[in-house]
């Protein structure tokens, strides 16, 4: 038996109005900082006497994810992830987020509701607040804009141009996966697109693809460092790859580095899915994007501290700047390490 035609609820039927009432309807204030949420020209904040911190993403269609290949709960997830992620690398606790977006005709409400699904699961997953956003049309394409807001003592701040000469440079989880994925995802919508009837061959590569659909931020990792009463000397998130945040660090804090390639962690799937594409697996780390793991630097005196704590990697070392930034490969050699991550205007 085939499946029943799915239910398609126009947005239009609900007016704006109704269409904001029904979005937020399962919201949920958990912080006491939210004195005024959804419902009001302007959410009110109480900042509690810490410093506030900032991040906005847009995310747009066909640039930033194709709806061919992501589901809308993943979309609406990983669009949190990727702004509270900019929050916590600054070593702050995101604690409220805005969401706007603009929606073509092409998008039902039973879309929406799936998207907001996401939202609401990554609000609860790093316990922030949804307090606002804006709802608009697009004559095409869908549009997601997340603001993250979040809280920290000014003490705790880590900023990226604070790195100095002999700090160890350390990085969280594993990297290149979420890059694979995507190239996975892309292989199967190419030959899709080229005979509909192919069923798409995921390989049974769970693991990639979870890490392009279904990213995590490292709340945990802040979380543990503090515990362990570590500050960061410098923290940047890995949205571009690891090259192009290590670049920023370094041009940011006047100094240059060295990677050690065999401490760089990568899964195993990560390794054999590299060799099927003919790339070298170090390159998926270096350039491929979207880990949203943290990549930083502390000083050598809590190296001891550091070892006891999980999914925390030691990869290198701050040098000088006339050391350049380089890569010792495991076969011993050095190589200049440049900025190859994912540019967007590549695209355009
Ligand atoms: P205004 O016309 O003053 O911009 P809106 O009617 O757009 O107000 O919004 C009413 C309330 O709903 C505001 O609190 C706003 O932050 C919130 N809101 C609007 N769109 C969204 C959305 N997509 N997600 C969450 N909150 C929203
Ligand atoms: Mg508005």
């Amino acid at each position: 038996m085939s499946d029943p035609t799915p239910i398609r609820t126009e947005i239009a039927s609900l007016g704006e109005f109704g269409l904001i009432d029904y979005l937020a309807k399962k919201n949920r204030t958990i912080h006491s900082s939210t004195l005024k949420s959804i419902g009001d020209d302007a959410a009110v904040i109480d900042p509690q006497g810490k410093k506030m911190l900032v991040s906005t993403d847009l995310l747009i269609e066909g640039i930033h994810f194709d709806l061919m290949y992501t589901p809308l709960k993943h979309l609406g997830y990983k669009s949190i992830v990727a702004n509270v992620s900019d929050i916590i690398a600054m070593n702050a606790i995101p604690s409220q987020v805005t969401v706007s977006i603009a929606l073509s005709n092409k998008v039902s409400l039973e879309a929406l509701t799936e998207l907001y699904e996401g939202i609401y699961a990554a609000c609860d997953a790093y316990q922030v607040d949804l307090v606002g956003g804006d709802t608009t049309s697009s004559q095409k394409g869908l549009l997601i804009s997340v603001t993250a807001i979040g809280w920290a003592d000014e003490d705790d701040i880590c900023y990226r141009n604070t790195a100095k000469v002999g700090d160890l440079i350390c990085v969280t989880g594993d990297l290149g996966a979420a890059f694979l994925g995507l190239q996975i995802l892309e292989r199967e919508k190419q030959l899709f697109l080229s005979d509909t009837k192919i069923q798409p061959d995921l390989e049974d590569q769970q693991y990639l693809i979870g890490r392009q659909l279904k990213p995590e931020a490292r709340l945990d990792i802040i979380q543990s460092l503090k515990r362990a009463k570590i500050k960061p000397s410098s923290m940047i998130d890995i949205s571009d790859g690891l090259a192009s945040e290590l670049l920023h660090i370094c041009t940011q804090s006047n100094v240059g580095a060295l990677i050690v390639e065999s401490q760089v962690p990568l899964h195993p799937d990560t390794q054999l899915m590299a060799l099927k594409f003919k790339l070298d697996p170090i390159t998926t780390a270096l350039s491929g994007g979207e880990d949203y793991e943290l990549l930083f630097t502390i000083h050598p005196d809590d190296h001891q501290l550091i070892q006891h704590l999980a999914d925390i990697y030691v990869i290198g070392e701050i040098k000088p700047a006339s050391e350049g930034i380089q890569l010792q490969t495991t076969g011993g050699n050095f190589h200049p390490i440049k900025a190859q991550g994912w540019n967007h205007f590549n695209n355009i």
